[in-house]
């Protein structure tokens, strides 16, 4: 099927072949006809899935008729990259419609935002704090708003904005069309969605697991030796852009300070950095001046970085859920990708839950000889925990001693590989 049935207006469609798209995605297939009905919509899918287009384009649709210069479409999503994508994301489908979009997003100057919303603008796309200050400032209007897509619930759960998105919510008609975007579904986006959509069409993509097209491997190794590991790794393997995740901020600039050092094309993205900050590294990274970026979860979702061919948990993410969100970076839109995660012996009880959701496509490679891992047999599959402990001195680590720090494989291809189940 192509975009054609849609019958999208002829400005709109020009957008899509600029962009390539030649085909629609299974969520654009399957929200595009319910959203272009007014109906609302709750869609359960995963980055990487097209989802923006699918929501953007029968929005653009939409306003193509009825009044323009004033704020018919209010999009809400929880990270400033997010936020920006998404503008830029309609900016690129809707050139040729005229319609006019603002982003409004904290860390940067309200009175620029102020001054763009004076001109005529039709579609807002906003992070839940800075545009509750311009509500509170009387500085929006969104009174007149048709649609409200809320993109990324759990992750605007996740960071403590629902209150605030509540809050928004009874500043916008009542009537209007509600779609409601999640990657998962917790219980307090459940409520969410039950309390503001009206009898939503459901469209649930590929569940939680992340992508099909991204390999899963996992290597043991021990906290003082993850950079080693990492030099080694991206030395060995042919890459195009790599996004490596850390925990902590001070790590990601560390990390990234450290592989500067040794002559790798590395920025940084974070959430101590300026806005300009953020955009300049992620632009860079985007063009491919720097080959690397070191991040915190502030990157996780909507980074749209097609390239990425790997993605690095230098850091184990904090739950399944946050690594379905990191690993959704790569194998985008049908490109394939690596996902590679450093897992220590603090890790274990949450790999053993990744190994659960990741079943067969996960993959153990142990670097030179070293070994990780229990036995399934030892996994208590009701606690996720594994055994009573006794065997645990088994796992070795990466490096097991200095003396046996080898480099690792020559190539994956090569790679001394054994499943992580047997
Ligand atoms: P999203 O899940 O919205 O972040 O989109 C992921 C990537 O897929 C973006 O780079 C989009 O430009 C791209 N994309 C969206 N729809 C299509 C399509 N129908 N065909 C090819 N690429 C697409």
């Amino acid at each position: 099927m192509s975009f054609e049935k849609f019958e999208l207006n002829e400005k709109i469609f020009a957008g899509i072949q600029e962009q390539g798209y030649t085909k629609p995605t299974p969520i654009q297939l399957q929200s595009i006809p319910p959203i272009l009905e007014g109906r609302d919509v709750m869609g359960l899918a995963q980055t990487g899935t097209g989802k923006t287009a699918a929501f953007v384009l029968p929005i653009l649709q939409r306003l193509m008729q009825g009044p323009r210069g004033h704020v018919r479409a209010l999009i809400v999503a929880p990270t400033r990259e997010l936020a920006e994508q998404t503008h830029e994301a309609i900016g690129e489908l809707g050139r040729r419609t005229q319609l006019k979009s603002v982003s409004i997003y904290g860390g940067v100057n309200i009175n620029s935002q102020i001054n763009k919303m004076r001109g005529k603008v039709e579609i807002i796309v906003a992070c839940p704090g800075r545009l509750l200050d311009h509500i509170n400032r009387g500085t929006i209007d969104l009174s007149r708003v048709e649609v409200l897509v809320l993109d990324e619930a759990d992750h605007m759960f996740d960071m403590g904005f629902l209150p605030d998105v509540r809050r928004i919510v009874k500043n916008v008609p009542t009537q209007r069309q509600t779609l409601l975007f999640s990657a998962t579904m917790p219980d307090d986006i459940r409520k969410l969605a039950n309390d503001l959509l009206k009898n939503p069409v459901n469209i649930k993509i590929g569940g939680t697991a992340p992508v099909e097209s991204v390999s899963h491997c996992f290597y043991p190794v021990q906290m003082d030796g993850k950079t080693a590991l990492l030099k080694d790794l991206l030395d060995k393997t042919q890459t195009e852009s790599v996004l490596i995740f850390t925990r902590t901020k001070s790590r990601a600039k560390s990390v990234a300070l450290q592989l500067d050092r040794s002559g790798y094309k590395v920025t940084s993205l974070h959430g101590n950095l300026t806005q300009q900050k953020r955009q300049v590294a992620l632009d860079g990274f985007r063009d491919g001046r720097y080959e690397i970026m070191v991040a915190t979860d502030i990157a996780a979702r909507g980074i749209d970085v097609t390239r990425i061919s790997h993605v690095i948990n230098y850091d184990m993410p904090a739950t399944a859920d946050a690594y379905t969100h990191r690993i959704g970076r790569t194998g985008r839109a049908a490109k394939t990708g690596d996902a590679f995660t450093f897992v220590t012996g603090q890790d274990i009880d949450l790999a053993h839950s990744l190994k659960r959701v990741l079943g067969e496509k996960l993959e153990y490679r142990s670097v030179d000889g070293l070994t990780i891992i229990l036995p399934s047999s030892q996994v208590n599959e009701r606690t996720g925990r594994s055994g009573n402990g006794r065997n645990q001195g088994r796992t070795q680590f990466y490096p097991k001693t200095q003396s046996s720090r080898r480099p690792a494989q020559r190539s994956f291809t090569q790679a001394n590989r054994s499943s992580w189940a047997q």
